[in-house]
């Protein structure tokens, strides 16, 4: 029956180096069940599903579909700075499926069971990180910014053991593949370098196939895997995305957001703002995430290091000067994102003081970053608090200055602005208050809702102005989702 769901798998992670991966199932659950599942992301897939009841036996892991050959992947990572030996302790992934327009995605289910990478974990997952997840990848698709997206979260029927006893449940998360910096520095570590090879080429293979194009081809692979960092983390820092756990293992090769924790947007603008109560000297911090992912860059540079030059200091030099790069390429998108936030179209590097100084206005005025680029879009004058500050009637002046350099009339300049700015993003606030009632009351209708908004943010309609002011922002915490 599974045929019949559409599912097609062929799992090329199979043919790499075995100490990879290990080949295992997930354990059965007692009584699964399925509470949100994305018809869109399932249509997109080429998936028909008409029964919720057969669906819930591959979306919990009691049903393993035909093709696929599920495996829990080995990886390690710098967590928090510190080395360490990873892997899938609660996610197994079942396999690609390759939809009807020839993409190939990776099919996991995270909660899923213990693997032999478990160390002391129970391999599973709560309902409340799970719903978080799904909530906020999908938040962030609609923001136009890559990532892993969520096909279901099912409910097992067993609970799983936290402080209190909670509800066990299972996301079925689809990705460009799960190969992250932390699988490079495992494969670094423990394999040998015809094996390593290997990965290095099936990696360009199935995600940076242009680069075997180039001179030489590894060296365009970092050049990519840095693009695209690049790109990912301005796009963040634009829509004031803080992801909580930059460890290397959570960063993806291919530039997804990957490993929603205890992510979370920025309301007011602060450079130093943090969520995560484990992140105790704001290593995560917004304004550090550049710098974090450039670090780990380097980290990842160094895992390919003997494939950029046969002469190791060679490569040593290409590999510094490459991941150098990083905050030039960073700093362009960056400029050119915020540029088009407050309707440039074209900057030019003088607009990175613009940008700058109304960030500043922000901060000294506690005001809220989506929400201010939106009083200026729509001259909010009564609702924000940066027209009081002393300087703005300065910065204003440059500002429309600056705006008629561009040529474009004012409705044009109205629609960038409103294109490039979010009428909403998933607020801690509204994402827990949804979450609550799912996890408290079985009742699913805010988390609806929050999701029919956020996966549109672009379009500015009434009925998200609900979902678009915290009642509070300060001191709210995010838990390492368990
Ligand atoms: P994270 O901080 O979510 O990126 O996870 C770090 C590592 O801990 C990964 O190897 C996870 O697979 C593992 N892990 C997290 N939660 C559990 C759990 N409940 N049981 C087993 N392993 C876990
Ligand atoms: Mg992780
Ligand atoms: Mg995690």
């Amino acid at each position: 029956n599974n045929i019949d769901m559409g599912w097609n798998f062929d799992n090329s992670y199979l043919s790499l180096p075995d100490k990879l991966f290990t080949k295992i199932n997930p354990t059965p659950v007692s009584s699964p069940s399925i509470v949100l599942l994305n018809f869109n992301l399932a249509k997109k897939l080429g998936l028909k599903i008409n029964d919720l009841d057969s669906f819930a036996l591959v979306a919990s892991g009691n049903l393993v579909p035909t093709d696929s050959s599920p495996i829990a992947q080995a990886y390690a990572g710098h967590q928090f700075g510190n080395f360490t030996i990873l892997g899938d302790g609660r996610a197994i992934l079942l396999g690609e499926h390759i939809d009807p327009s020839s993409e190939r995605w990776d099919i996991q289910l995270k909660g899923s069971g213990r693997t032999p990478y478990s160390r002391g974990g129970d391999g599973r997952a709560a309902l409340g990180p799970m719903l978080r997840e799904y909530i906020i990848s999908e938040g962030m698709n609609g923001l136009n910014i890559p990532t892993t997206r969520s096909l279901s979260v099912a409910l097992t029927g067993d609970s799983v053991k936290r402080e209190k006893s909670l509800s066990g449940s299972i996301l079925l998360r689809v990705a460009s593949s799960h190969i992250r910096v932390g699988t490079f520095e495992y494969a670094s570590l423990k394999l040998s370098n015809h094996e390593k090879k290997a990965l290095l080429d099936y990696t360009i293979d199935r995600h940076f196939p242009e680069c075997w194009e180039d001179k030489n081809p590894y060296i365009s692979f970092l050049d990519k895997v840095i693009l695209r960092q690049a790109k990912l983390i301005a796009m963040w820092q634009s829509v004031g995305f803080i992801h909580g756990v930059m460890n290397t293992d959570n960063m993806s090769i291919n530039g997804e957001t990957i490993d929603y924790g205890p992510c979370a947007f920025m309301d007011e603008y602060n450079n130093k703002t943090v969520f995560s109560s484990i992140d105790l000297y704001g290593r995560y911090a917004y304004g550090n995430q550049p710098y974090i992912a450039a670090w780990n860059l380097a980290r990842f540079a160094e895992t390919i290091i003997e494939f950029l030059d046969n002469k190791k200091e060679t490569a040593i030099e290409i590999a510094q000067a490459r991941v150098s790069r990083f905050s030039e390429l960073y700093s362009s998108y960056y400029l050119e994102i915020m540029g088009r936030k407050i309707g440039i179209d074209k900057v030019k590097p003088s607009d990175e003081v613009l940008i700058k100084d109304i960030l500043k206005i922000m901060e000294e005025t506690k005001s809220d970053f989506t929400n201010t680029f939106l009083d200026l879009t729509f001259e909010r004058h009564s609702e924000s608090k940066i027209y009081t500050h002393p300087d703005f009637n300065t910065w204003n002046l440059r500002w429309l200055d600056r705006l008629k350099e561009e040529n474009s009339s004012k409705k044009d300049t109205i629609s960038l602005m409103k294109k490039s700015n979010p009428a909403v993003i998933p607020r801690n606030y509204f994402v827990e208050e949804a979450i609550k009632d799912a996890t408290e009351n079985q009742n699913y209708s805010k988390i609806y809702k929050l999701i029919n908004a956020i996966s549109d943010p672009y379009s500015h309609d009434d009925y998200k102005k609900e979902f678009a002011s915290p009642p509070f922002g300060k001191n709210y915490k995010t838990y390492c989702g368990t």
